[in-house]
């Protein structure tokens, strides 16, 4: 069955889902933006967690498009899904990239059985993606899945954002 979509203006780091997606770097060791707060909001232990899967399983990072999940710990969240979304400063300008961070993450959701996911505006942030085309993406892969996630909600920095969210709805 399709995932009920919601679309909020808000600070994700006090969503109150199951999990909560980070548009994380290839380092996995923290950074500005979305990422920066939910490290913060999260609590030491976070960078802590993913320390040991860098030491453990990924040595060479997260690929961008790739998705990994750590506790949430101060959260209210149970899980916190860390994807990388390609950086267009970097010459990452590939959709399919983009599109991979939500379906890897929701596939991700589903192994974990988290029935409700919030998601930022992956890489339209830092890594210089058009609003626009971020929300496109997102809101496509969200009506194409079909799997064991109930909930999807956008939560969106910025009025202009989850304007922007609300406008591209298909
Ligand atoms: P990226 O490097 O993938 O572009 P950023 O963190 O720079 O990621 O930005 C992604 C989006 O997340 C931006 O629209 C930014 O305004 C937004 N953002 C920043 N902090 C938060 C937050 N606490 N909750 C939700 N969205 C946030």
């Amino acid at each position: 069955m399709a995932a009920e979509v919601e679309i909020v203006q808000g600070d994700i780091t006090t969503e109150e889902v199951d999990a909560v997606v980070n548009a994380a770097n290839s380092s996995l060791l923290g950074g500005g933006g979305v990422d920066g707060a939910i490290h913060s909001a999260a609590g030491p232990d976070l960078l802590e967690a993913c320390r040991a899967v860098r030491r453990d399983s990924l040595p060479d990072g997260l690929p961008v498009g790739q998705a990994v999940a750590t506790p949430g710990f101060r959260l209210q969240a149970r899980w916190v899904i860390h994807t990388v979304g390609p950086n267009r400063h970097a010459g990452q300008t590939d959709p399919a990239l983009l599109e991979s961070c939500f379906r890897r993450s929701l596939a991700l959701a589903a192994d974990l059985e988290a029935e409700s996911v919030a998601f930022p505006a992956i890489s339209a942030g830092i890594y210089g993606w058009e609003p626009e085309e971020v929300a496109r993406i997102a809101l496509r892969t969200v009506s194409d899945y079909d799997g064991r996630v109930r909930l999807v909600r956008f939560v969106l920095f910025s009025d202009r954002m989850a304007e922007i969210f609300r406008r591209a709805r298909p």
